[in-house]
């Protein structure tokens, strides 16, 4: 009888612990529904759409009693800049022997709003490989080739010999610009590499239109002073490469092997002409508090974050206009809306403090997040971790964890135990080559030295799981399609939610501040701060 009872209880156990993560999933995937809906028109920054998203965050923030933390409200409203090219008043074209040969825009190469680019510009072109310089590893693509005056040319990739953080820092496009502005350049072209590319040329083709943005605190801007990005279609390279002696494929072929490439001067001048159309907008990051229950501690904060923006309305594919952003990152904002919702259903009272924010402006450049990190509504130098959630892909089971950044702090132990505590496996980014540590969010808190990580649902190399997220890169990334129509695994869900709450529980219950490691590269961003 006792057994046969502490079967039954155990079963009443479980049944409870399944229902609970069944509405865990049910609410998350609400959420889902509330922000990624055609009504949202797709979050744009700035856009009508994303207001309404950001009140339906404040909303869901003041239910789960946390305090506003935004400015006069749960708002913290941040100002851009924004560009939009007029392509029929814009050209490239490549200059040799006094001929000029158009580049058709969309097709053979694209002009980036991403900086603020000079009405005209003629320079010459040259090509500097990987276009890195970075005297600690002895790296310098640019020697023997003078870029005064000079638009630069390089392909989108980084040495395979250098650790993952490092090539994910240093292919940025800022760390990019700082090294090439050092080095006189005026300008940069950039050629995707084909084996990496997250999207295909014809659909990143279709962005191009769109107005980017930059913030209107000019003292932010990490591309001061360059007056030309350009993309190359990798498929088109050769028009820079003719008359040089060399082809792209067998740059190409290089970068494969993991081998140096040479840095050369090109044939061609480069001749631009850009016209813009300029104008200011006002999106909204979210901030809300759930408070520390310790004197002393209650005073240092945890921020979990989440990007709430997506790409608005753009260039049909399949008929649909609408960029819906369900999982990229509608999902990772409903995760933070379950994990404040589930702290403050529990009760639990951490001893830190932990601050939500929702963050506009990621698919610009990771803006909002630079806001709230360059004008924290906490004291910066009490922030003392982040985590944040983008596009976690809960598309099959979670049994491994994937955790950018896990080797870099003392918050790989706490991932690691939580991760333990959860019955799931850990890893570290299985393709540093996609730079995914500073592709998001958490890396504007870094760079004011702040310990961070970022977490997805992990895959092993070659499985049945890794060809689902492969297939869904390729098709729904950044794409209509990205919608409330496609297949999820809701369990994993609500299985990543408990690990975000477990985590921001541990680590605001910690004796001691996160630190950085002893041999990681961000470090230095800490320098002097702690
Ligand atoms: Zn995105």
């Amino acid at each position: 009888m006792r057994r046969a009872l502490t079967i039954a209880a155990a079963v009443v156990v479980m049944a409870v612990m399944a229902r609970a993560a069944d509405d865990t999933a049910t609410r998350w995937w609400s959420h889902v529904e509330a922000l990624a809906n055609d009504g949202m028109e797709g979050r744009n920054t700035g856009s009508a759409g994303h207001k309404r998203a950001a009140e339906y965050v404040a909303a869901q923030f003041q239910k789960a009693a946390l305090e506003p933390a935004g400015v006069g409200g749960f708002i913290q409203p941040v100002k851009f800049n924004t560009r939009r090219i007029d392509e029929s008043k814009s050209g490239l074209a490549l200059v040799k022997d006094g001929a000029e040969d158009k580049l058709t825009l969309g097709e053979d190469a694209n002009i980036s709003m991403r900086v603020d680019p000079a009405a005209t510009l003629e320079a010459p072109l040259v090509f500097v490989g990987y276009g890195l310089k970075i005297p600690e590893r002895s790296i310098d693509d640019f020697a023997g080739v003078p870029l005064n005056g000079a638009v630069v040319v390089h392909i989108a990739a980084t040495p395979k010999s250098l650790p993952g953080p490092l090539q994910a820092h240093f292919g940025s496009a800022g760390e990019r610009w700082k090294m090439y502005k050092a080095a006189g350049a005026i300008g940069v072209v950039s050629i995707a590499n084909p084996k990496s590319m997250d999207i295909p040329w014809a659909r990143s083709t279709l962005a191009r239109l769109q107005p980017a943005m930059s913030l209107a605190d000019a003292s932010l801007s990490e591309t001061a002073g360059q007056q030309l990005s350009a993309t190359m279609n990798p498929a088109h390279a050769d028009k820079l490469f003719a008359g040089s002696g060399h082809t792209f494929a067998e740059m190409l072929a290089l970068v494969d092997g993991g081998k140096p490439l040479p840095s050369f001067a090109l044939k061609p001048r480069l001749r631009a002409r850009v016209a813009v159309e300029r104008a200011e907008v006002e999106s909204q990051n979210v901030a809300g508090i759930l408070r520390g229950s310790d004197p002393q501690l209650r005073n240092e904060f945890v921020v979990l974050s989440a990007h709430l923006d997506h790409l608005g309305i753009g260039g049909a594919i399949n008929g649909d206009t609408i960029y819906n952003g369900a999982m990229d990152n509608a999902s990772g904002v409903a995760a933070m809306l379950e994990v404040a919702h589930a702290l403050h259903a529990s009760g639990a009272r951490p001893k830190r403090s932990i601050v939500f924010v929702a963050v506009t402006g990621e698919e610009k450049g990771e803006l909002g997040s630079l806001y709230f990190a360059s004008h924290p509504t906490v004291p910066r130098d009490r922030i003392v971790a982040n985590v944040n959630t983008d596009m976690f892909l809960p598309l099959f089971p979670l049994k491994t964890l994937m955790v950018l950044g896990l080797d870099e702090s003392d918050l790989g132990q706490d991932i690691r135990a939580t991760a333990r505590e959860l019955g799931l496996q850990v890893q570290a980014d299985p393709e540093p080559q996609r730079n995914r540590f500073v592709r998001s969010d958490q890396y504007s808190f870094i760079k004011f030295g702040i310990p961070a990580l970022a977490m997805k649902v992990g895959y092993e190399p070659n499985s049945p799981e890794s060809a689902i997220a492969a297939k869904w890169t390729a098709e729904r990334y950044h794409a209509p399609s990205d919608d409330l129509q496609q297949p999820i695994d809701r369990s994993a869900a609500a299985k990543y939610v408990d690990v975000v709450k477990a985590l921001a529980i541990r680590i605001a219950n910690r004796a001691d501040r996160p630190t950085w490691n002893e041999s990681s590269f961000f470090r230095r961003f800490a320098a002097g701060k702690s």
